[in-house]
């Protein structure tokens, strides 16, 4: 018989039932540290007492109001990203792969509206992650999530990652966009060297195609910087965020120039919930801590020393880890031994983390790990890492 809840997912045999900071706390007391941090949603940890406050101070007052009216969170909201981003405009989505949808169709619609009609096709990498819906597994193109779904949106072309011959074949002034995370998430934590985002830019500019980068995972503080493509020191047309935005309130945006945003006009989108009340109390909660500068100093500093103390992990484990990679607290062991293994062996010695392609485990903590929460994570990978070299192959 099907289980009550719909089966798409592997669930690990854990109930968890209460949340403090970095830790998770199960039904039988087991306390686990929680490197996943609802795979880079709890930015600020669980429970927090600012978002819990933002969060029940708006809900004593009001849920939910339809976007057929003002509302001043979500104005507040949009205004403190205009403020700390490249963006001129922002609209709300309740998640990723609405912030895809909405990417996909703004772009096509700048072109429409240019009277370049044909100017649809967007260009993607091998290993990208833009969601379940049905222009995110368009968009991404791999087997695994699209088999059986066709028809697929057509309209996309996907590219190897790395490929640059292949890249500037393909990125003509017939190309409407290009979509890209500057970071792959789900695709096992591998970015895109800066010298390559500003490449790409070039590129962008010279053909006129729009340049869309996908932010939910790698931005809001993840890897030291608000958003991630700042390091390369050059902005999109378009940017996908969502995750980290609502520190775990479901929340995501898409963010743009006036430009790429000129097709968007009354009536060509909306969302019942985007930007709702609540979302946006916390969200403009998490926005107030995150976007800090010394906030974000503190960040790369814990980075920084997490980042070392893996470096000794790795060269201490030689058989279970190859290296770390990725940027800030969004990093990756690429192992030797299989990443589900390391996971579960983990989950035995209380620290949680998250599988990914490419054989990679991921570790996207709360932004807020402390120095001595470092120190257990790596005592725990650790005593991990050996069980899994002792155990009987
Ligand atoms: C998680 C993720 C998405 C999809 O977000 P949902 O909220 O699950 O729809 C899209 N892009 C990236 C890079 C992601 O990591």
């Amino acid at each position: 018989m099907i289980p009550s809840v719909l089966p798409t997912y592997n669930r690990a045999p854990l109930t968890f039932v209460k949340g403090e900071g970095s830790w998770l706390i199960e039904a039988d007391g087991r306390r686990f540290l929680d490197l996943g941090a609802g795979i880079a949603v709890n930015a600020l940890g669980h429970a927090h007492p600012a978002l819990v406050a933002a969060l029940t101070e708006q809900a004593h007052t009001l849920w939910h109001v339809s976007n057929l009216y003002r509302i001043p969170q979500q104005q507040a909201l949009a205004d403190a990203l205009v403020a700390a981003t490249f963006a001129d405009t922002v609209f709300f989505t309740n998640s990723g792969t609405e912030s895809c949808e909405l990417a996909v169709k703004m772009a096509r619609k700048y072109w429409f509206d240019k009277g370049e009609t044909e100017r649809t096709e967007i260009v993607t990498f091998s290993g990208s992650f833009h969601g379940r819906s049905s222009a995110g597994i368009a968009a991404a193109g791999s087997e695994k999530m699209t088999k059986g779904f066709g028809p697929l949106l057509p309209g996309f072309t996907h590219l190897e990652f790395g490929d640059h011959d292949a890249l500037r074949d393909a990125v003509t002034d017939k190309i409407a966009a290009v979509l890209v995370e500057p970071i792959q998430g789900e695709g096992g934590i591998r970015p895109v060297p800066d010298h390559c985002l500003k490449g790409l830019r070039e590129l962008c500019d010279a053909t006129g195609a729009l340049l869309i980068f996908d932010e939910v995972q790698c931005g809001m503080g993840r890897t030291g910087k608000l958003f991630a493509h700042e390091w390369a020191g050059i902005t999109p047309d378009i940017m996908m965020i969502a995750k980290g935005i609502g520190g775990g309130f479901p929340l995501g945006a898409v963010l743009a120039t006036e430009k790429a945003a000129s097709g968007m006009g009354a009536g060509t989108h909306g969302s019942t919930y985007g930007g709702n009340p609540l979302a946006c109390a916390v969200g403009l909660k998490v926005m107030e801590i995150v976007a800090d500068p010394a906030f974000l100093d503190d960040v790369n500093r814990r980075a920084a020393l997490l980042r070392q103390r893996l470096e000794g992990l790795v060269a201490a484990h030689p058989e279970v880890f190859e290296s770390v990679r990725g940027a800030g607290l969004m990093l990756g062991l690429k192992c030797r031994a299989p990443n589900a293994d390391l996971v579960k062996a983990g989950i035995a010695e209380g620290v949680l983390t998250v599988p990914a392609a490419d054989n990679v485990v991921r570790l996207l903590p709360p932004l807020t790990l402390s120095e001595d929460e470092i120190g257990e994570a790596v005592t725990r990978l650790d005593r991990a890492a050996a069980a899994l070299e002792t155990a009987p192959a």
